[in-house]
């Protein structure tokens, strides 16, 4: 090996648990991707080990601007934290790998010295021509090797000229066998692979190249990522072996599917970290959700920190079986972290919700303390608050309450009554008007609802409120509750 190897390979960390999370900035970071940031977050912080954050941008057409800021934003945002990686340096990087174009040359051609890959010269018109005998004679494409058949003359003389040329994998024969943790022992004919491109005519590695060298240069000791790169991997597989290089231990997890058989989509709008902090939902419970998805912790509890998480995380726990997404856990764990908010942190997080649809002066504080531990979502609160601005449209038979034994009718009895009771009030809360209400259903001896449902129709046009008609007089105030219920009487009586 001469110095250029031993002195990349003298550097690599060894020894300790080393994940890695290593995108692809090809758009917004999908729900699948930051589950699996979380897993290797998770494995490594157990095991009191380091994660490294790799940008795998070798793709150029794919890439897309602004997406590795995003992905550096959002893990920043969820709180999961690097060790190594673009922003936080460290060792081996760089580690972005279009800065390491030079090392994945250097290895590519190391890989020919050792007879595991050749230059390939075939240019575009004879790959296609042979894709088309493929197809005509029905047999499964892949490249049919011709140059790996060229003698050293032939490909100096190639050289020389100045030919294109990539340089590919050399598929051994045999069969090539790995274990992955969760689905087991995997067998692969070596017949069935091609052999793939590993460096690309412009010197730019492909996907399968970098991340293999990445990971050994970078001494990561699991692989942790979603099951699609599972039949990538022998070939993967085949590299390590090509080095000489023992492989890392491989953990694929399951997709997570929309149901039985869709995926997430963009289209459905359930496919990205950003769709649901857009939706409402709170970072955490997105968080402590994703954990859930193709995980178990095996108990009952299913609510937890990252730093429980982290504790408690196994690689037992994972489960072969796609898993399904469920808006309905989902939303109980939001809701469950909304509701374990402190008054503050709600009042905050609820305020822009709250200011959607209101515009006026009103105690926020109040209403989110009415709001807190009734809505799953943030985004539920402009609909339980749109009241507030003004009564919403509404029918007369709106008052009509079977159960209560009420209608328009009485609705008119009452409201001036109720109207009279609380003008001459001087305290305006909740106690206070709870108990002019209580003396005022004795006094004409009717029941709670009789005149609490008129009230509430009469101050909002709604029949669902938070909280009930007291606290809704105490989100109005005192000359708004009044007013609305004068203008509740006047519609009555022209009916
Ligand atoms: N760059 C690949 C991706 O975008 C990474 C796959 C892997 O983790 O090996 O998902």
């Amino acid at each position: 090996m001469d110095n250029y190897f031993e002195n990349i390979e003298s550097k690599i960390p060894r020894g300790g648990f080393r994940t890695r999370f290593a995108p692809s900035p090809t758009g917004f970071l999908h729900l699948g991707g930051l589950r699996t940031a979380l897993y290797a977050y998770l494995l490594a912080k157990k095991a009191d080990g380091v994660l490294i954050l790799r940008i795998e941008d070798t793709d150029r057409e794919r890439r897309v601007e602004g997406a590795a800021e995003l992905i550096f934003e959002t893990l920043d945002a969820v709180g999961i934290a690097y060790d190594e990686g673009p922003n936080v340096g460290g060792p081996v990087g760089p580690y972005v790998q279009s800065e390491r174009r030079e090392i994945y040359g250097a290895y590519a051609r190391r890989l020919i010295e050792n007879g595991h890959a050749y230059r390939c010269f075939c240019d575009k018109e004879s790959l296609d021509e042979q894709r088309l005998i493929h197809e005509a004679s029905r047999v499964a494409h892949k490249y049919d090797r011709r140059c790996a058949a060229l003698s050293a003359e032939e490909i100096e003389a190639k050289l020389a000229a100045g030919t294109s040329h990539v340089i590919r994998q050399k598929v051994a024969e045999g069969k090539t066998v790995f274990n992955d943790a969760v689905y087991g022992r995997i067998e692969v004919e070596n017949s069935t692979l091609e052999d793939q491109v590993i460096l690309k005519s412009d010197g730019m590695p492909t996907y399968n190249f970098a991340n293999v060298v990445d990971d050994r240069l970078m001494g990561v000791t699991h692989v942790i990522r979603g099951n699609e790169f599972l039949s990538s991997t022998p070939k993967h597989v085949l590299l390590y072996e090509g080095f000489g290089w023992e492989t890392p231990e491989y953990i694929h997890v399951p997709q997570i599917m929309r149901n039985a058989t869709k995926k997430l989509s963009k289209r459905d709008g359930d496919a990205y970290f950003g769709d649901f902090i857009e939706r409402g939902y709170l970072k955490e419970a997105i968080l402590n959700y994703i954990a859930l998805l193709g995980w178990s912790p095996g108990g009952e509890e299913e609510k937890f920190t990252l730093d429980e998480l982290a504790q408690i995380f196994s690689i037992d726990g994972i489960s072969k079986s796609p898993a399904i997404f469920d808006y309905q856990k989902l939303n109980w764990l939001n809701g469950a972290y909304l509701r374990a908010m402190s008054d503050d942190e709600y009042h905050t997080a609820a305020l822009p919700y709250i200011k959607k649809v209101v515009t006026r002066d009103i105690d926020t504080r109040y209403v989110a303390s009415i709001l807190q531990g009734r809505c799953e979502l943030l985004s539920e609160i402009p609909e339980q608050v749109d009241f507030i601005d003004a009564v919403l449209p509404h029918e007369p038979d709106l008052y009509e309450n079977k159960k209560m034994k009420t209608d328009a009718a009485g609705a008119l009895k009452v409201l001036p009554e109720v109207c009279a009771a609380l003008s001459g009030l001087s305290a305006w809360d909740k106690d206070a008007i709870h108990a002019e209400i209580t003396a005022l259903v004795a006094k004409l001896e009717m029941k709670n609802g009789q005149v609490l449902w008129p009230m509430r129709v009469a101050l909002s046009g709604k029949t669902f409120t938070p909280g009930g008609s007291i606290e809704i007089c105490v989100i109005l105030g005192k000359d708004e509750t009044l007013s609305r219920l004068k203008a509740a009487i006047e519609r009555l009586e022209k009916i």
